[in-house]
């Protein structure tokens, strides 16, 4: 019987709104057999998803989510089945929170240029100690009645040239795969059409992802269309990748997109888990 799998999904951790428990117990609900736990820059809701995993007779991929700057752009690259107890990771990953926190109250700093007091305060409030993103900043506004959903603020205040919008510098595409190499997984570029690139533009950062030593690329993305994944799916195959599938599930919250209920991978992909490098038994 072919198992189900979904390769990409946030928990508490970063900017989703379930426990890592809660999360493994909702995928298994959803019929999902394999479930990739990919935070933002952190692996911290690895060892409660496993053990939950293990309790649930699910199987889950530890993963994490690494925001990179290419080309002044933000990519984002999934590590599958990485050792969350990686030094060569973790080092990696701490970086990238010491800048997270930067953008975090220079946000904050702008938005009260803008009028919006207390976003800071805000968001590190909904963010409970763990990781502060965007994510937790639009809550806030919401919550604040600046805006009436998510999708307004990152709209309003959070993109480019927004008041709230600080450019990014995480990491170059070669350092997050070489961390992810270090903690043995396998890395996947996610969600390759939301990035808005032109075709040149797109073959010439898998090329790279390539050289770097990436080998997978999303073809089925919650966030793809049926004609993007049929785009993605003929690149993925020109380019020599192997296809990954994922939801990039972030809690209830968002009603459309749910845990688990993804179109098969199209014909002609192979699947990440059939490739030599799946780092999982
Ligand atoms: P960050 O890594 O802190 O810059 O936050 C990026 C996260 O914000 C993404 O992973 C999404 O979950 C969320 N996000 C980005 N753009 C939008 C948008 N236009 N609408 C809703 N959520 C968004
Ligand atoms: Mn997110
Ligand atoms: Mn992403
Ligand atoms: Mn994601």
């Amino acid at each position: 019987m072919s198992r189900h799998y979904d390769l990409h999904s946030h928990s508490l951790a970063s900017d989703g709104t379930l426990s890592p428990d809660r999360l493994v117990r909702a995928a298994l609900s959803a019929g999902v057999d394999v479930l990739a736990l990919t935070d933002h820059d952190t692996v911290d809701g690895i060892g409660e998803a496993a053990a939950s995993a293990s309790r649930a007779g699910l199987q889950l991929v530890p993963g994490v989510e690494i925001s990179v700057s290419w080309q002044s752009q933000t990519v984002h690259v999934l590590g599958l089945g990485v050792d969350p107890d990686n030094p060569v990771l973790r080092q990696g990953l701490a970086g990238l929170t010491t800048f997270r926190d930067w953008r975090a109250e220079e946000i904050g700093r702008r938005l009260a240029r803008a009028g919006i007091p207390g976003a800071w305060e805000g968001a590190r409030r909904l963010a409970q100690g763990r990781i502060v993103s965007r994510t937790h900043f639009a809550h806030y506004l919401v919550e604040q009645g600046h805006a009436v959903s998510v999708r307004a603020v990152f709209r309003r205040f959070l993109v480019n040239n927004r008041p709230g919008h600080v450019s990014g510098k995480w990491a170059s595409l070669e350092a997050a795969l070489g961390w992810i190499q270090a903690a043995g997984g396998m890395a996947v570029l996610a969600h390759p059409a939301r990035y808005r690139m032109t075709a040149t533009k797109l073959r010439r950062c898998l090329g790279e992802f390539r050289e770097c030593g990436g080998v997978g690329m999303e073809v089925v993305s919650g966030s793809h269309t049926p004609d993007q994944v049929r785009t993605m799916a003929a690149l993925c195959q020109s380019q020599g990748l192997l296809a990954s599938c994922g939801s990039d599930y972030h809690g209830p919250e968002n009603p459309w997109i749910r845990l688990g209920e993804l179109p098969p991978l199209p014909a002609g992909c192979t699947p990440v888990w059939e490739g030599e490098h799946w780092p999982m038994q």
